[in-house]
């Protein structure tokens, strides 16, 4: 007998998740020194780790024979100050996919619906089809989120509404007032989980407190891995009533996040230098690469997060040719977006690295693979 015919029906559903390309791996594959290899693949903060993070970090390993604390009790308080909330109303994951996840291993069983967006984020669909439930993937016309399609999508079988925004990987934001009143008027079996993982890079987030303080089922995600530049140490937490962070309790492990990563959320949430860095390098990267895109041709639709698509002939072809000249960026196939890479916003440098590759592709035999004719160009 095959494992294949013995292992439960939502894990051979699974799509494989495609990562962005680690940067050893393309170094060797395509013989090149890993110091010169530029990842613009994976939304990481160009400018490294919090250093106030690192500080901590770093303390926090001459404790790494101990178990971390389970309930992550300092950065939950951290996390209550700085959200004006209690620290009952956190919960803490490695990485916010795993709260994600966790959320639906809660709610989601054989029969129930969730909703989410046809370009969104791929853990939503993971996490629906690893428990039986059923996927409701809504059209995003323009790549954006239709609040209003979603709305209309909801029925009695609906447990969760995914929805980021800005959303990944598309990088469109929807409006914080239209955000609002969508999640105030979903029904009361409906949990919608606000997925705000690129939340601190936008001038003005959508503020569901009131909603939670009000009893409505709003859960909200966020993570360290992004603007707070912690990705390795996988910390993400979610934020909501008392009420569904017990049940969401009694389904992590006793010791879901790790210690030192506790260490370093706690510390990055006080650098808040480094946060205003991040996000001033952020805006003239993002101002940059657009202009760039824009000057040679290329069509690539606004973006109010860390990172910018842009639309390709063949994508597969050119994410093969900026790796051979060292660059990583990321293909979309399993986003439903076979015309599109995304790029994560770099430093000026890289920012310049990358146009100046484009440039040189245009001049050669790669420039067929790159869409000259765009539709809508950037500005
Ligand atoms: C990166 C990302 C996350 C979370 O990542 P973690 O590293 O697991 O915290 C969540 N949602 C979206 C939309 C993301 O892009």
């Amino acid at each position: 007998m095959k494992y294949q015919e013995l292992v439960k029906p939502g894990v051979l559903s699974q799509p494989v998740y495609e990562p962005g390309r680690p940067i050893e791996d393309v170094a060797r594959e395509f013989g090149l020194d890993p110091d010169g290899v530029l990842k613009m693949a994976s939304n990481e903060n160009p400018l490294g780790p919090s250093p106030l993070a690192l500080e901590a970090a770093a303390k926090a390993m001459r404790q790494a024979h101990l178990y971390p604390d389970g309930g992550a009790n300092r950065l939950r308080e951290k996390l209550a100050s700085t959200h004006a909330l209690k620290p009952e109303q956190f919960f803490i994951g490695t990485g916010s996919n795993e709260v994600m996840v966790l959320l639906a291993q809660a709610f989601v069983g054989a029969g129930d619906e969730v909703i989410f967006g046809e370009h969104a984020f791929i853990v939503y669909k993971f996490a629906t089809l690893l428990f039986g439930g059923t996927p409701v993937a809504v059209p995003m016309p323009g790549l954006k989120h239709d609040l209003n399609a979603m709305a209309r999508a909801v029925t009695d079988k609906t447990r969760i509404i995914f929805l980021p925004s800005p959303n990944n990987p598309t990088g469109m934001a929807n409006d914080p007032a239209e955000l609002l009143a969508f999640a105030a008027d979903l029904p009361e079996h409906v949990i919608f989980c606000f997925d705000e993982a690129y939340a601190e890079y936008l001038e003005a987030p959508a503020d569901m407190r009131p909603l939670i303080e009000a009893g409505r089922k709003v859960f909200c995600t966020r993570t360290f891995s992004k603007i707070y530049g912690l990705a390795s140490f996988r910390i993400g937490y979610g934020y909501g009533s008392p009420e569904i962070i017990r049940l969401l309790n009694q389904v992590r492990q006793p010791f879901n996040s790790n210690g030192v990563g506790q260490a370093a959320a706690v510390a990055a949430l006080d650098d808040h230098d480094f946060v205003a860095r991040s996000r001033e390098v952020n805006r003239a990267g993002m101002d940059q690469l657009r202009a760039g895109f824009g000057r040679l041709g290329f069509a690539c639709p606004e973006s109010a997060a860390n990172f910018v698509l842009l639309e390709v002939e063949n994508p597969g072809q050119i994410f093969k040719a900026l790796q051979q000249r060292g660059i990583i960026v990321r293909p979309l196939q399993g986003y439903g977006l076979p015309r599109h890479l995304r790029v994560t916003v770099g430093t000026a440098e890289e920012n310049t690295r990358l146009l100046n590759t484009l440039e040189e592709m245009l001049a050669g035999p790669e420039a067929a693979w790159l869409k000259k004719e765009a539709t809508e160009r950037c500005n």
